[in-house]
């Protein structure tokens, strides 16, 4: 049972006979965990640091020790149709 990661709705994905899968859109594996900090953010144009050089620091050194011994948790990325189509 796969559900959305945007709305939490429960997918039905069928994969047909050529390999291909309806009910759902799948974006790939994202590594929870690693990553889930915002480094910058974009006001008015311009590229906005969030962080301190040292919290970055950290969190890349947090992430590098959790990649290395895989503290992490691989998971898929789905989307529902309706959330899919909200991005475009
Ligand atoms: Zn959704």
């Amino acid at each position: 049972m796969r559900n959305c990661v945007v709305c939490g709705k429960a997918l039905e994905i069928t994969v047909t006979r050529d390999g291909s899968y309806r009910g759902g859109n799948y974006f790939g594996i994202i590594r929870s965990g690693i990553g889930d900090y915002g480094v910058a953010e974009l006001k008015n144009g311009e590229l906005i640091r969030t962080i301190s050089w040292i919290r970055y620091f950290w969190y890349t050194l947090r992430d590098f020790k959790r990649l290395l011994l895989k503290q992490y948790e691989e998971l898929e990325y789905w989307e529902c149709d309706d959330c899919c189509n909200d991005d475009v």
